[in-house]
């Protein structure tokens, strides 16, 4: 049986067609399914048709989070209630086209143990947001270590896969972790298709927002940064005090007001940006110590099995 994990966020007129849509294709391809779908705290209807879906249907089960946690925070409970012998994780849109599922589903039976989604495009309309998008995976891609540009949160996992994510303690980054993990991988492009209604819940800033944390939670590079701006600036004041000091000695030395201007603020900005990338690590840290849950489910629906 596969589990399919829908996080879903104002999502009323997509949740029905999202459904039809995936299950009448599992089905015809005699895949079993259970549905998974977790409401992020919407403010519409979502979870009103979820718990009518769940009621017609044989194979659902809703989610409801007491507010919006994220869409990071909704894959992890997904992927917790999880009972198939695979799970794949698919937005709520239709953007990314359920079919693949069916491929993704024929190499796992293959023994692969996660296959990932790679989008072959990627459309925009917001000229920023895609700036934006573009400026995150390729600083993430550059201090992970591997392309990220092109993955996604379409992904289907193994059971093996999902029990160790799920033993996973952190607030960490589904994309980055299904990576970290390693197991037998393989890839299926598809093309981003147009959103089925509704509106995308990312606006730039949130991006950025999304990019920060989620930078700093899958690696600690930037705090390296700060020891090699240390280190340059040691070089650079060595060179600078043996000039001053030759110039002194050769009588040269000149009024140096401005240059000590330019110093003294230079060092500062330096050493404010690095307080600052300090200081979000020890907020992260601060955040897990605290050791509060990803989530909160307020109520769950399923379907009775006939
Ligand atoms: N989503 C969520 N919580 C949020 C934001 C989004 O669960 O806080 C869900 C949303 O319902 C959808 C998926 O994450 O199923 C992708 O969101 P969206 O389509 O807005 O992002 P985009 O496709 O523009 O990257
Ligand atoms: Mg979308």
């Amino acid at each position: 049986m596969i589990s399919v994990i829908i996080p879903a966020y104002n999502e009323e007129m997509c949740i029905r067609p999202a459904y039809d849509a995936i299950y009448s294709l599992l089905s015809a391809n005699n895949i079993d399914s259970e549905f998974i779908f977790v409401n992020d705290g919407s403010k519409d209807a979502t979870f009103k048709i979820i718990t009518e879906l769940s009621t017609e249907k044989e194979n659902v089960t809703g989610l409801n989070f007491s507010r919006n946690f994220g869409k990071e925070s909704a894959i992890s409970a997904g992927l917790a209630a999880a009972s198939g012998d695979c799970a794949v994780v698919i937005d709520c849109d239709l953007q990314h086209p359920p079919e693949k599922i069916v491929e993704m589903y024929r190499l796992w039976e293959q023994g692969y143990e996660i296959v990932e989604g790679i989008k072959s495009r990627r459309e925009d309309k917001k000229i920023l947001h895609g700036i934006g998008a573009k400026f995150f995976y390729f600083v993430i891609s550059r201090v992970a270590g591997f392309d990220m540009e092109n993955s996604s949160d379409f992904k289907l996992l193994d059971r093996k896969v999902v029990d160790v994510i799920n033993k996973m303690p952190e607030r960490g980054f589904f994309r980055a972790l299904s990576y970290w993990v390693g197991y037998n991988k393989t890839y299926v492009e598809y093309d981003v298709a147009e959103r089925f209604g509704g509106e995308s819940k990312w606006s730039t800033w949130s991006l950025l927002k999304y990019a920060v944390s989620n930078i700093s939670s899958y690696t600690t590079a930037p705090m390296q940064i700060v020891t090699a701006l240390g280190v340059i600036m040691l070089i650079i004041s060595a060179v600078l005090g043996i000039w001053t000091i030759v110039d002194k000695i050769t009588g040269r030395s000149l009024e140096g007001i401005p240059t000590v201007i330019i110093i003294t603020i230079f060092i500062g900005s330096i050493i404010m940006i690095s307080l600052g990338i300090i200081g979000y690590y020890i907020a992260r840290i601060y955040e897990e110590i605290k050791g509060r849950p990803k989530y909160i489910i307020s109520s769950t629906v399923k379907s009775i099995k006939k």
